[in-house]
């Protein structure tokens, strides 16, 4: 029988045909990566010179894209500007604009310049740095930029990585409370012995984000000892340190190991700040593993004037604070600080064969893979240390600055419109507010600001959203998008005093 397949032969001629033709990109060829690469810079800074002429949050369906793209991938390249007319045409129609300065929704997500131009590099560089030996500059430069904030926050020395503990660029808060979570349970287990894994319970404010609940989930930890204690507006929603020792002892009689407390600076909702001092004092007596979630409003922590907020961070276990939030880094960039590098590397480290290698072996070295969940990492410090080098600590602090001010601005506005009222204190960028209901409104004006929300959101002129504090539909306005000025403030807050008329109309 003849084996010989002539088809491989006819590819190859046929790819040879389209190399000389120039049709397709090759994988990595220097001069046509400047070419289309200068391409897709300009459609970048084109998408961000009009980026106020689309609504703010997408207005498509569910299902829309099925409906415009091919039900199956194309089998011959396509040009690069093909590609680019559809993410024009069809794409950005469903993207949420969250760079765009009329956005206020949930918390900001900064990008940059300088963190763009990172984020560049590293996909030119496009390392994989687990270990050490994989990118020395990976690892090393990742300790730098964490020290030199760790520096710039004021952190204690245990924090540092020139001693016991140190820094890691996790992706998300999430991963960050989920790594601490696992080592702090494989600490106490090592203690009181692996079957008491049902006994463990964890504590946070019910203000606390979902990914403390998620963590236990994942860590194996049973969900009812996730206790969320309860916040009310007598302690501005802040976890009171009696509330916890109440808890604790409560749990310690009935024979369980408390054994880890999530505190929050800037919770979700209205960005409450807890109590650290008191509450380390609590973990302190109670060997209990303390961990501050500061994923928004540390970024603040770098001006002189609001780094009082994480007083009593000292006392804490680990630390974190997202980059990617309000420090002018594109997603993603959460950074976390343990004092104790050790408890994290016992619960995540593994070394197979395959990885082992000298510097590894001689313990001269941090292996990042050992500080988080998955094996492979990103060379995400470039974009950390592009930010803090070509912005500075002083460009930085007038960014939070100027985001600070301009809620302040917001929140005088809704004072004094009586027919607002501001329902938490406005600490950082947030305000927290709602529109206040005709007399015998049944639900409390909860239908009425649900309403007022998607009203204003529909207009595709400005993006906000919602919590519920004490039961309390609340409307949620977060400054912090890097292109926000006064003006857009001020065209939002005229969008919602007249939706807030209109509605008014309507329901009294
Ligand atoms: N913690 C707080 C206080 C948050 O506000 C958020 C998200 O907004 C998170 C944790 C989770 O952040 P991530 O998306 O980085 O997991």
């Amino acid at each position: 029988m003849d084996t010989f397949d002539p088809v491989p032969i006819f590819r190859y001629q046929e790819m040879e045909q389209k190399e000389e033709n120039d049709l397709n990109l090759k994988a990595m060829n220097a001069e046509e990566l400047r070419e289309q690469a200068h391409k897709m810079v300009d459609f970048i800074a084109d998408y961000y010179k009009t980026i106020e002429s689309f609504p703010v949050l997408s207005q498509v369906q569910p299902g829309y894209l099925g409906k415009l793209l091919p039900d199956s991938a194309p089998t011959c390249p396509e040009s690069l500007q093909h590609v680019l007319n559809d993410v024009q045409e069809k794409i950005l129609p469903g993207v949420t604009h969250w760079q765009s300065p009329n956005y206020f929704a949930y918390f900001p997500s900064n990008s940059s310049i300088a963190g763009f131009l990172g984020e560049m590099l590293s996909a030119g560089l496009n390392i994989v740095g687990f270990s050490w030996i994989t990118s020395p500059a990976a690892t090393e430069l990742e300790a730098i930029v964490l020290d030199w904030l760790a520096k710039a926050l004021l952190l204690s020395h245990d924090f540092f990585s020139t001693g016991q503990g140190g820094g890691v660029i996790q992706g998300t808060a999430s991963e960050a409370v989920l790594v601490v979570l696992v080592a702090a349970r494989d600490k106490i287990l090592r203690t009181v012995g692996r079957t008491a894994l049902p006994k463990l319970v964890t504590y946070a404010s019910d203000q606390t984000h979902s990914s403390l609940q998620k963590a236990c989930q994942i860590g194996g930890l049973d969900p009812e000892l996730c206790r969320l204690l309860k916040t009310d507006s007598s302690t501005n929603f802040a976890l009171s340190p009696d509330v916890l020792s109440e808890a604790i002892s409560d749990d310690i009689a009935s024979g369980l190991i408390p054994f880890f407390l999530c505190a929050n600076v800037g919770t979700t909702s209205s960005t409450a700040v807890d109590p650290l001092p008191a509450l380390a004092k609590v973990t302190r007596t109670n060997n209990i593993w303390f961990h501050v979630d500061a994923a928004y409003a540390g970024s603040a922590c770098i001006c002189p004037e609001y780094r009082h907020f994480i007083d009593g961070v000292e006392e804490a276990d680990s630390f974190n604070m997202n980059a990617h939030k309000w420090f002018l880094t594109n997603f993603d960039c959460s950074l976390l600080w343990v004092k104790e590098r050790s408890a994290l590397i016992q619960s995540l480290s593994t070394n197979p064969e395959y990885l082992k290698n000298k510097a590894s072996e001689g313990n001269m070295v941090i292996d990042y893979k050992d500080w988080q969940i998955p094996l492979g990492r990103r060379f995400r410090s470039l974009k950390l240390w592009m930010v803090l080098r070509l912005y500075g600590l002083e460009g930085l602090q007038a960014h939070i600055r100027s985001h600070i001010a301009m809620a302040a601005y917001f929140e005088e506005l809704v004072v004094q419109d009586k027919r607002f009222k501001v329902v938490a204190p406005r600490t950082f960028s947030l305000v927290c507010f709602r529109l206040l209901p005709p007399p015998n409104s049944k639900d409390n004006g909860n239908k009425l600001n649900h309403d007022l929300i998607d009203l204003v959101n529909s207009t595709g002129s400005v993006f906000i959203t919602h919590t519920v504090l004490s039961g309390e539909f609340v409307l949620r306005f977060a400054v912090g998008a890097p292109l926000t000025e006064v003006r857009h403030v001020k065209a939002a807050w005229q969008i919602l005093q007249e939706k807030a008329t209109a509605l008014l109309q309507i329901y009294h």
